[in-house]
């Protein structure tokens, strides 16, 4: 997981590194009420999208605070490398003296963390490593003993960073590298880290998260943001695999595969899925009822089919999940159900007494294919 320049900003500063005083705006609006307390005549207004090399692309703009608001217009909307821009960090103005460059990163071939470093900053590493070979050091740190100070050392020196900045380089380079293991980075980079008369601030930043380590690393997976719409974000939050679409017959099927074949069958029926949404294998009783919750929620949806091919899943499980959804719910949209596979019959018997007490608008049917066709017929098409 990519963290947006803001956001990796906010754990360096957490850790000790300093970074310019800011805020994201998402509006001209907040452009302007952010722009007004921070110190200064001027301000930098930085598109906040997860591609480098936004400076080159016109992302970036230095104005005056009085017409940060009315510039910012140029800014949002923009596309940079195909990326809208949504959001801008809006922050202060520093005063520029030098340019720098630290970085680390995964090194799988030496089973370590590579550690790389510049008195040259603001290009990427790539143009720096061509152009001034001799100003770059280069580390590679097993991550069993550690990050040692006279490796720190080393590699400032030969990356050939001023004595007067050494001693803050050398704080940078060693919080950085807590930050990474700590938070179980891919890559971490402050490009440029700059020189102010106020000392040495990371000017950008990019922290990339290890994705399987998401699960523990608590504090970065709320800085994720979903593109989806509200319930997406709700099923993400309850383990339904769930994607929102154009159609209007809600679909819940088991397994991936299973889902994407009962939505050709709608098509071949001449209807259109509402949204794709995969319960998995084994699921439970409760998440089968969460499922027609977040489908019933959905305005588009005039009928719902219920696919499931018993393997792992067990039908009568999945039959008493919707039973329970349906006499907690409040339904209004016709459902059709098959079922089929491991424990098929008891699936069915729930079902079935639970139509006789309860005649409704379920529809009971043997394959996948007549249960297409009815969803269709029943408000799909
Ligand atoms: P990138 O192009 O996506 O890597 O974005 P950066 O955040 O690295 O910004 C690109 C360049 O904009 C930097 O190398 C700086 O030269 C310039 N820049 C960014 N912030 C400031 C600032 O506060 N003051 C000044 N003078 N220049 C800045
Ligand atoms: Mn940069």
């Amino acid at each position: 997981m990519k963290l947006y320049e803001h956001q990796a900003k906010q754990v360096f500063s957490k850790h000790g590194i300093r970074v310019p005083q800011g805020k994201v705006a998402h509006s001209p609006a907040e452009v302007a009420e952010i722009a007004e307390k921070l110190p200064g005549d001027e301000v930098v207004l930085k598109s906040q999208v997860l591609v480098g090399g936004r400076g080159k692309a016109g992302g970036i703009a230095i104005v005056k605070k009085s017409e940060a608001a009315e510039k910012s217009k140029d800014l949002f909307g923009m596309e940079i490398k195909g990326l809208k821009v949504e959001k801008l960090l809006v922050e202060e103005k520093l005063d520029i003296q030098k340019e720098m460059y630290v970085g680390m990163t995964l090194d799988r071939e030496n089973k370590g963390i590579v550690l790389l470093a510049s008195s040259v900053g603001g290009m990427d590493i790539e143009e720096i490593a061509a152009k001034h070979p001799d100003k770059i050091g280069r580390k590679t740190v097993n991550p069993v003993w550690g990050l040692w100070d006279y490796q720190v050392r080393e590699l400032l020196y030969d990356a050939g960073i001023p004595k007067e900045y050494f001693r803050d380089v050398f704080g940078i380079v060693k919080r950085l590298y807590s930050i990474f293991v700590r938070y179980e980075a891919e890559l971490t980079e402050i490009n440029p880290l700059v020189v102010t008369p106020t000392g040495v601030y990371a000017a950008d930043g990019r922290l990339n998260i290890d994705d399987n380590a998401l699960y523990r690393q608590k504090e970065v997976a709320e800085f994720k943001e979903y593109a989806g719409s509200e319930l997406e974000k709700e099923a993400e939050s309850k383990g339904i695999n769930y994607v929102k679409l154009e159609g209007n017959i809600g679909v819940i099927a088991n397994g991936a595969g299973m889902s994407m074949a009962t939505m050709d069958l709608i098509y071949l029926e001449g209807g259109k899925p509402a949204n794709f949404l995969d319960i998995g294998g084994g699921a439970s009783a409760d998440l089968v009822k969460a499922s027609i919750d977040l489908i019933t929620r959905d305005p588009s949806v005039k009928v719902i089919f219920v696919n499931i091919f018993g393997g792992i899943t067990r039908c009568d499980v999945v039959a008493e999940g919707l039973v329970k959804a349906f006499s907690e719910i409040e339904m209004q949209l016709p459902v059709v159900l098959r079922l089929a596979g491991t424990n098929e019959e008891e699936g069915r018997r729930i079902i079935e007494e639970y139509m006789e007490k309860n005649p409704n608008k379920l529809v009971l049917v043997k394959t996948m294919e007549e249960g297409a066709k009815k969803a269709v017929e029943l408000g799909g098409g």
